[in-house]
């Protein structure tokens, strides 16, 4: 076999290279729809929710209703062993100020609220969904607020 031979058939016996994953990331199913996605690799090992789209999103939240409770236990939530600490070391990052409109407990005449950016329930570990990062410090009103556009502001991911 001469030289030249052995260059033309090399190409074409290589199989093609897998598609390279990016760095840093991770595989999982879509919550809703099942479709597998790529999101980075922090964000598959500490949460348990993902979605494609909003319709899956949608979808998920209007399933997944709290369950009624009973009057009497309505404060006792459960916000994971840490909560009160990293709670109370949210407000102090957050001089006691929200973080939204700048309003101060002084002014409020009460404890501000402390708010999870990626919802708690959505993590795997309460520790993870409590770390400081994911906490702000809000006023009932800006509180509300965000509560609401939670649902149209967490992450989403495309399919792959
Ligand atoms: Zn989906
Ligand atoms: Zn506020």
């Amino acid at each position: 076999m001469s030289r030249d031979d052995l260059q033309l058939e090399l190409p074409l016996k290589l199989p093609s290279p897998p598609r390279p994953r990016p760095e840093g990331t991770v595989r999982r199913r879509c919550s809703g729809c099942g479709r597998t996605m790529e999101v980075p690799r922090w964000y598959g090992e500490e949460m348990r929710l993902f979605f494609c789209s909003p319709e899956c999103r949608k979808a998920w939240m209007g399933a997944e209703r709290e369950p009624p409770r009973v009057a009497l236990e309505s404060r006792t939530e459960y916000r994971g062993g840490d909560w009160e600490v990293q709670a109370e070391r949210a407000r102090r990052r957050d001089r006691y100020t929200c973080r939204i409109c700048g309003a101060t407990e002084e002014e409020l005449g009460r404890k501000l609220d402390v708010h999870h950016i990626l919802p708690f329930s959505w993590f795997r570990d309460p520790r993870q969904a409590n770390k400081l990062g994911n906490l702000i410090s809000v006023c009932p009103s800006c509180h509300r607020k965000l509560e609401a556009e939670t649902k149209t502001r967490v992450p989403l991911f495309s399919p792959s």
